[in-house]
């Protein structure tokens, strides 16, 4: 037997990812023509194989939430934490997006990536606004008329909402509840187990995604978008690297490198699928066998985040405000800025962590400071890789959030959080 150490879980995505991007950016320049390749390998096996892996992580999604709510909620001692533990998580979640925004905006009309002095940008695509949900409805849409409906649609907010009515009641029904509460308790170890699991397919889906991707984005997009995608890219460095360590730092005590490190596999997993919803799994298992944040806590405020808080998405949209205001030659004055910054905020609590609503609440945006909505057509090109990069940053600043909702109600197992080993998957199929 070789005593050889397995591969890191991360390291083999690492290499997925890579192989990926190499082979898709080759098929891209040399073997885009030919009929076979298209038809057989980047439209059958990339896409196939991609398309299989976002959804073995989707189907975790419901049955991990609700499982493992219902657990977290029963195991609370004391029934009035789950108030307080839902203001401090929404004051937290919205205080941190509205960071997000007014950084993007103000390095946004610092680097002014709208104005340019060569050619004025145009372009051929088209953007069809869906309608974002109003106010009243996203909180008459909270509870659900049907639980079964709420959770055969992946409705998060309302399938949160009924765990946790289940989860009062089972702690409050005795020895009938007891029963109840054991079964949920090893239905989540069962499930936690098929996360792993599935976890290890990681880097061959990683790699579908990332080859299919690079076969088809286009670089001339890329450089005539250059400076708003490096705005965006920039800003979503600065509020992962700066903003958050420093936040965690002053609230928790806790050091920031150790967290960055530990969320290198649920930031991967988000870059790749490009969905906070399907990154679920992956992000509860971060924060509770890495992290060391009780199930209690991280069971409620991982899906809230996934659901309500999109920091890497609020950037997006400051940037793309400024850039697409510019190029229409539309002075924006400081309460357009301000009503930007108010409704990219709550936008983001109605509208669902999968890939692409940004655009949507960008839509909304738009409209609510009179820009145009076509604008959007603009930036629709480089909008998927940025898409995947802010859902990283998204993931990660929900871990956060939920790393200072923990410590703030001492459940955070610090010697867990510290131990660079805790939770690491080596696993293999
Ligand atoms: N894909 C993002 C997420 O899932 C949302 C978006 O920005 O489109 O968090």
């Amino acid at each position: 037997m070789s005593d050889k150490k397995p591969m890191s879980l991360t390291m083999r995505i690492v290499i997925g990812m890579l192989l990926g991007i190499v082979i898709g950016a080759l098929i891209q320049f040399t073997l885009a023509d030919n009929a076979f390749v298209k038809e057989y390998i980047v439209e059958g096996l990339f896409l196939v194989g991609g398309k299989i892996f976002v959804n073995s992580l989707k189907m975790l999604v419901v049955p991990l939430v609700f499982i493992s709510l219902i657990c977290g909620t029963c195991s609370l001692s004391d029934p009035s934490k789950l108030g307080r533990l839902g203001g401090k998580s929404i004051l937290l979640y919205l205080s941190t997006t509205a960071i997000a925004i007014t950084l993007a905006i103000s390095l946004a009309l610092v680097v002014s990536p709208g104005v340019t002095d060569g050619e004025p940008l145009t372009s051929e695509a088209t953007f069809d606004a869906k309608q974002a949900p109003s106010l009243s409805q996203v909180l008459i849409n909270i509870v659900p008329s049907n639980p079964i409906e709420a959770m055969a649609q992946g409705n998060m907010l309302q399938i949160i909402l009924f765990a946790l009515l289940l989860g009062v009641a089972i702690s409050l029904s005795g020895e009938s509840g007891k029963r109840v509460a054991s079964l949920f308790n090893d239905l989540n170890e069962v499930v936690m187990k098929l996360v792993v699991i599935l976890m290890n397919l990681a880097p061959y889906g990683v790699f579908f995604l990332m080859a299919k991707l690079f076969s088809e984005v286009s670089v001339t997009t890329i450089f005539s978008l250059g400076k708003y995608f490096l705005v965006v890219l920039f800003a979503l460095g600065i509020h992962a690297l700066i903003t958050y360590p420093l936040l965690l730092k002053l609230l928790t005590g806790l050091n920031p490198v150790t967290f960055i490190k530990k969320m290198r596999d649920a930031a991967l997993f988000a870059f790749s699928t490009a969905s906070s919803n399907a990154t679920i799994p992956v992000t509860l298992e971060t924060a509770t066998q890495k992290l060391g944040v009780n199930n209690n806590v991280a069971s409620f405020t991982v899906p809230l985040g996934a659901t309500i808080n999109m920091d890497g998405t609020a950037i997006m949209q400051g940037v793309a405000t400024v850039f697409i205001a510019q190029v229409f030659g539309v002075e924006l004055g400081i309460t357009d800025y301000l009503m930007v910054i108010l409704t990219a905020t709550l936008a983001s609590v109605g509208t669902a962590g999968v890939p692409g609503v940004g655009l949507i609440m960008l839509a909304m945006v738009l409209q609510q400071v009179g820009l145009p909505v076509e604008g959007i057509a603009l930036i629709i090109g480089v909008d998927r890789l940025l898409d995947m990069t802010r859902t990283a940053v998204n993931v990660t600043g929900d871990s956060m959030v939920t790393l200072i909702v923990g410590k703030s109600e001492k459940e955070v197992d610090v010697d867990t959080f510290n131990n660079p080993a805790a939770g690491k998957t080596t696993e293999t199929l």
